[in-house]
């Protein structure tokens, strides 16, 4: 099993009475992209700042490619890299002037790393222009170039997508697939925009009003999400029966509270329902299901809310 980049354990920060992150616990493995997915206000920019010491947690633990304690922590922080809102750049310098004076201010030595890090987000060719007539998407992806400048192994981006137009957005996640897959760097990103996220991630965490209500993997997730025909019976036996010799379905499975979840014969819902009925099978309920990512998650916090 690849080695955890990060554990949060029991993670809480309070600001007065109002609890920004309550207990949350959070696990990313070796090469994951996590998405952290909540509303505006949830307390993925605290959690965030928290691991990257922007913040001081009221209580809980940090483990940090497996080091924990603020000693060691503060050593391994070099090996993240960190885009929280975006960076504040000299608009009259060019994108190598700017990155070469975080370089020097950082002390991070070899003239040829900022240069590196344009190349890595696609800025390589942008010369003299200067940052303030930069596209947005330009902009955010400095901001990735200068989290990026000391190869990090953990990639902590807050919001990065928030505001770019289509077209921006692609090119920012082709870069994170790509710094993925070359370098396999393993990122967490928060975003509101939960499609963009599934095509990107590789687990979630969904957290709403501080609380971390589910860690899962996109793996998972499809499945959970997967379209059925969900079945509600007085006997599962019997009606897998039916399911298999009248109508020659095999993919089902059989849940507890004799529910069967049937994920053929989509196409014909009436007929499943008919054939069971004719057996003899007492059906209770039968009903659609299957959600995508954002129905998903206003399921889990209990419907729509707006921030
Ligand atoms: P957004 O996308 O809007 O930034 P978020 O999920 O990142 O949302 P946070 O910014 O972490 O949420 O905020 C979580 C809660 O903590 C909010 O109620 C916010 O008002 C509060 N909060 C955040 N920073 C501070 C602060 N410095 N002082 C007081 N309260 C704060």
């Amino acid at each position: 099993m690849a080695e955890n980049v990060l554990e949060l354990r029991s993670l809480t920060k309070r600001y007065g009475n109002n609890v920004a992150v309550n207990r949350a616990d959070l696990s990313i493995a070796q090469g994951e992209i996590y998405g952290l997915v909540g509303l505006n206000g949830a307390g993925k920019t605290t959690i965030i700042r928290m691991i990257s010491a922007q913040t001081i947690p009221t209580a809980g633990e940090i483990v940090l490619f497996g080091a924990t304690g603020e000693r060691a922590l503060s050593r391994m922080r070099a090996r993240t890299g960190v885009m929280v809102e975006t960076p504040s750049f000299y608009p009259y310098l060019s994108a190598l002037d700017n990155l070469e004076y975080y370089r020097l201010q950082r002390g991070i030595p070899g003239k040829h790393v900022a240069e590196e890090a344009l190349e890595s987000v696609g800025l390589a060719n942008t010369g003299k222009k200067k940052f303030k007539h930069f596209s947005l998407g330009m902009k955010q992806r400095l901001g990735l170039g200068l989290a990026l400048m000391n190869r990090p192994d953990l990639l902590l981006l807050d919001e990065p997508i928030n505001g770019l137009d289509p077209e921006g957005i692609v090119e920012f996640r082709n870069i994170l697939l790509d710094l993925s897959r070359q370098r396999q760097t393993t990122i967490l990103i928060s975003s509101h925009i939960l499609p963009e996220l599934s095509n990107l991630a590789t687990c979630y965490g969904f957290i709403d009003k501080g609380v971390m209500l589910e860690e899962i993997s996109a793996k998972a997730l499809r499945e959970k999400c997967r379209a059925c025909l969900e079945l509600q019976v007085d006997d599962a036996s019997k009606a897998s029966l039916v399911l298999e010799r009248t109508l020659g379905a095999q993919d089902y499975e059989v849940l507890p509270g004799n529910v069967i979840r049937l994920y053929g014969c989509l196409d014909r819902p009436e007929q499943v329902t008919q054939a069971l009925i004719q057996a003899g099978v007492s059906l209770r309920a039968a009903e659609n299901k299957g959600a995508n990512l954002e129905d998903y998650f206003l399921s889990l916090i209990g419907g729509v809310r707006h921030a």
